[in-house]
């Protein structure tokens, strides 16, 4: 079977990729060949004795760079004719599921794992189509950032996950984030199921979920409610079950001026 794609994750750590790679739905789908994913050492493109990948800052500064060589060398390789490169970097694009939706529509990744300050700025502007960053927040390299994309990105691929898992209803796949799940005891410390998903009542339970998937949005995640917008109905549900973040949100919108998504988000 071919693989629907292929990441290379250029790293000067494989060690550290391995468990994850292995293990859970990423390490079955690799099994089954759905998805092939392979590190690679950039000191393997040194040509020096030492095997050296860093060099000290022009400009000066305590921090070392990684040098362009040996990245280059490895880059131009792995990427073969296809590769889209990747660079991880705080620097990036933020990762979000429609840009791990785009990414997995790709055959051939290419990441690139920075480490101490980063990498020589030419290999950005030489070889990397895309910096993509994880958060805004500084980690020490690039291979935790490295896992983040691969497996946000291969649970994506047709036939990855089982069709149980699917990821329609995921959050962040519509713009809201997913209503709560429940399983056994039907009763824990004093807290009971919503009786509706007993009931077998398969709309009611859809629409307990989409109305649950709503109101959770709003309170953990208002700016993507601001962002999605509302149908009248679901609008007029959010102003009876929860009149306080209703309102906090017409007034962060009001504050915004007239562009924001809920305009004509109106006080019932
Ligand atoms: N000096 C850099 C800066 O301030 O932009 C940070 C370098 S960081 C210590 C070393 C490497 O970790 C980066 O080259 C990048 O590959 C990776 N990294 C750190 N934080 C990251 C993030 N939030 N997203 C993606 N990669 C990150």
């Amino acid at each position: 079977m071919t693989a629907a794609i292929s990441i290379d994750i250029l790293t000067l750590f494989p060690e550290m990729l391995a468990g994850p790679l292995d293990r859970g739905v990423i390490g079955r789908a690799r099994t089954a060949g759905l998805i092939d994913i392979a590190s690679h050492n950039i000191r393997d493109w040194t040509t020096d004795r030492h095997r050296i990948v860093d060099d000290s800052a022009f400009g000066g500064g305590s921090g070392m760079v990684m040098k362009p060589e040996p990245l280059a060398a490895a880059i131009e390789e792995c990427r073969r004719n296809s590769g889209w490169v990747v660079l991880l970097s705080p620097q990036g694009q933020l990762l979000n599921q429609g840009l791990a939706l785009e990414l997995s529509k790709r055959n051939h990744l290419v990441l690139v794992c920075g480490r101490y300050e980063g990498v020589d700025d030419r290999v950005q502007s030489l070889f990397v189509d895309q910096e993509i960053s994880i958060g805004d927040y500084v980690l020490t390299g690039g291979e935790l950032p490295a896992l983040v994309v691969a497996e946000t990105v291969a649970r994506l691929v047709p036939g990855v996950l089982s069709k149980e898992d699917s990821t329609v209803h995921d959050s962040h796949a519509a713009g809201l984030l997913e209503h709560p799940h429940f399983t056994r005891p039907r009763r824990f410390r004093g807290q009971e199921v919503p009786d509706v998903l007993l009931s077998g009542d398969h709309d009611a339970i859809a629409r307990w979920r989409h109305l649950e998937s709503l109101r959770r949005t709003l309170l953990r995640r208002p700016d993507l409610v601001e962002a999605r917008g509302l149908q009248n109905d679901e609008e007029n549900w959010l102003w009876d079950e929860e009149p306080d973040a209703m309102r906090r949100l017409k007034w962060k919108h009001q504050d915004q001026g007239p562009s924001g998504a809920l305009e004509n988000l109106a006080e019932s």
